[in-house]
């Protein structure tokens, strides 16, 4: 691929590392690439970062035709820059579109502008412990036309900013609510694919949990509202009665790769995962009964995410006496210490930008 280059004529200053937060900060420069029906996908470049001047009636506007991915750069102690299995960020991406009917990227296509913008911003990459640079790939419908089709045409845009932890609390325990009457998507909706619609229909549900005290939702299926799905933006794992468990990809389920990543590490350090149906009932039992022994979180953004306590119909059940527990900080530490070099990856996960 040739990108070019249009080089900005002032540069941002850099932040502090105890400034940074989640979501807050741009770089300096951002990906485009074009796509048109005629010509395919075309134009790729790097340009300062900017706003995009859209017409009011684009396509996504109006109807969210748009998908997105994320990832993270990572500085190693001895100076390298690393990502994290992104050819499954880039495998994904073409799933979401498939799923949205965006025309398809190549997926080399998709690492080498990702590797491409990361090698220009790397100064951007914070080195302090629990920071990194998050890249966020996605694709917007442009076509400015108020019915309702796939677009004709579309952007490809990566941005970049620098992150600390996701959370303002750090990795402490959280308390989640357990929604029973909003629901995030069904099988055979978009749930599997990473959407920007998914979150919107999300929003009413985080905002009752925050209004609640809790600082995220636990989904529960769209048709029984009895089987956990997914925590917010991550996926859901439990320890119960020494086995750990996370909800089958079932088709309304974000197949997340720190999920899949955190599977083949279990299963490495000797621990049976099950992946199957995994009911409110069964929890709320295994709690009564003393054998509920973790429960965490796992994404990109958080990585992994203690879960200290559950609200579910108006009551409160601790998990693990609300601290964090021996198999979530295993997973913790070595997922953070592969993905930032200071750990050996012998899985051959670290993709290392030169
Ligand atoms: C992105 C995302 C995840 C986590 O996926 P990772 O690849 O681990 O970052 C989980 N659930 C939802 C709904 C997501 O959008």
């Amino acid at each position: 691929m040739n990108i070019s280059f249009t080089k900005s004529g002032r540069l941002k200053p850099k932040p502090s590392s105890e400034a940074l937060g989640f979501g807050k900060l741009t770089t300096d420069y951002m990906f485009i690439m074009d796509y048109d029906a005629g010509r395919g996908w075309y134009d790729p470049k790097i340009v300062p970062y900017s706003p995009i001047p859209l017409d009011p009636s684009t396509c996504v506007l109006h109807y969210g035709q748009g998908i997105f991915e994320g990832l993270k750069a990572y500085r190693s102690p001895d100076g390298r820059v690393l990502l994290f299995r992104p050819e499954e960020n880039a495998r994904r991406l073409n799933n979401s579109c498939d799923r949205t009917c965006i025309p398809p990227l190549d997926e080399n296509d998709i690492l080498e502008a990702i590797t491409e913008l990361v090698r220009l911003e790397k100064d951007w990459i914070p080195s302090a412990e629990g920071t990194s640079l998050y890249i966020r790939p996605f694709i917007i419908a442009t076509d400015p036309f108020l019915g309702v089709h796939p677009s004709r045409t579309y952007m490809f845009i990566i941005i970049l900013g620098p992150v600390g932890n996701y959370y303002p609390t750090g990795i402490n325990p959280i308390k989640i609510l357990v929604e029973d009457e909003y629901v995030r998507a069904v099988a055979g909706g978009t749930g599997e694919a990473k959407t920007m619609g998914n979150y919107a229909a999300s929003l009413k549900a985080q905002d009752k949990a925050e209004k609640l005290g809790c600082i995220q939702v636990l989904w529960l299926d769209g048709i029984h509202r009895k089987y956990v799905e997914e925590v917010g933006s991550m996926n859901v794992f439990f320890k119960i009665g020494g086995k750990v468990i996370t909800p089958a990809l079932s088709g309304s389920i974000l197949p997340g790769i720190t999920r899949m990543s955190s599977m083949e590490l279990l299963k490495k350090h000797g621990y049976g995962v099950e992946e199957r149906a995994l009911s409110i009932d069964e929890i709320l039992h295994a709690h009564k009964t003393g054998t509920l022994e973790e429960s965490f979180g796992t994404g990109t953004a958080a990585v992994i995410s203690p879960i200290g306590e559950l609200l579910y119909k108006g009551s409160n059940y601790m998990v693990n006496n609300g601290a964090i527990g021996p198999v979530t900080s295993m997973l913790y530490d070595t997922l953070t210490g592969i993905q930032s070099g200071r750990l050996p990856d012998e899985f051959g996960w670290t993709f290392e930008v030169k």
